[in-house]
């Protein structure tokens, strides 16, 4: 994929954005779009961030430090959203502003406890397995609660929201009822965290869903790079 289709992508999605915005009567301004680079090079990162994206999202640690790297003459945002080992936590805690993917309490006090005190909070997201897929991560809707409580008690983090990965469906009825369910259960959270103001949930597949249904921050790979390179 050359620099100049993943300009044209991107101006393809925020224009399915904006629409989807309108449609569903959303504020504008309040849906985010992540990039989602894991297995693209730094210099789709770099296209992205030229055509205006700030937002980027990784999955596997070894590469997403080598772009972090290559890349912080840019000033992006890093979000770590893929499965958490609990001992890459210091790296992750280190050099990312965001995590997405937290499931469990040894992964958040592993975070806080390795995120260096000088910096600026880290910011957390908590996965919720709202299809119940045996094969997804996340934390199951009735055991959200005590994260929740820990997330906003430990030091060195800031609750920010959920993250879902709404199980893959071509019928926009059944997406948006996943959606639907993710976004009661983020009002139930914010409505006793109201530090929370982010639902991360939302990708090339089931964007509109989700903004139908209340996401601000969609996590946007394919759409934008084009497949995957493994
Ligand atoms: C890969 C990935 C995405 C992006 O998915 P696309 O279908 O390529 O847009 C979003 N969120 C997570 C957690 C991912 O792993």
């Amino acid at each position: 994929m050359n620099n100049d289709s993943i300009a044209a992508n991107i101006a393809k999605v925020l224009q399915q954005v904006s629409n989807a915005v309108e449609k569903y009567h959303r504020r504008p301004e309040s849906v985010r779009v992540m990039a989602v680079s894991k297995t693209q090079q730094a210099e789709a990162v770099r296209a992205a961030a030229n055509a205006g994206l700030v937002d980027f999202g990784e999955n596997y640690l070894q590469e997403a430090l080598d772009k972090i790297h290559s890349c912080a003459d840019l000033g992006l945002t890093w979000h770590f959203i893929g499965p958490i080992q609990s001992n890459k936590t210091r790296p992750i805690a280190a050099s990312f502003q965001w995590v997405h993917s937290v499931d469990r309490e040894k992964i958040l006090r592993r975070l806080s406890e390795h995120r260096d005190p000088e910096q600026a909070p880290l910011n957390i997201c908590i996965q919720v397995n709202v299809s119940k897929e045996a094969s997804k991560s996340g934390v199951a809707p009735e055991n959200l609660a005590p994260l929740l409580a820990l997330a906003t008690e430990l030091p060195n983090l800031k609750l920010r929201g959920l993250m879902a990965i709404p199980a893959a469906s071509d019928d926009f009825d059944t997406q948006k009822q996943a959606c639907d369910r993710m976004a009661e259960l983020f009002r139930d959270a914010q409505s006793r965290y109201p530090s929370m103001d982010t639902l991360s949930m939302g990708m090339s597949a089931d964007l509109e869903a989700a903004v139908a249904a209340g996401s601000n921050m969609l996590r946007i790979g394919t759409a934008i790079f084009g497949a995957r390179h493994r």
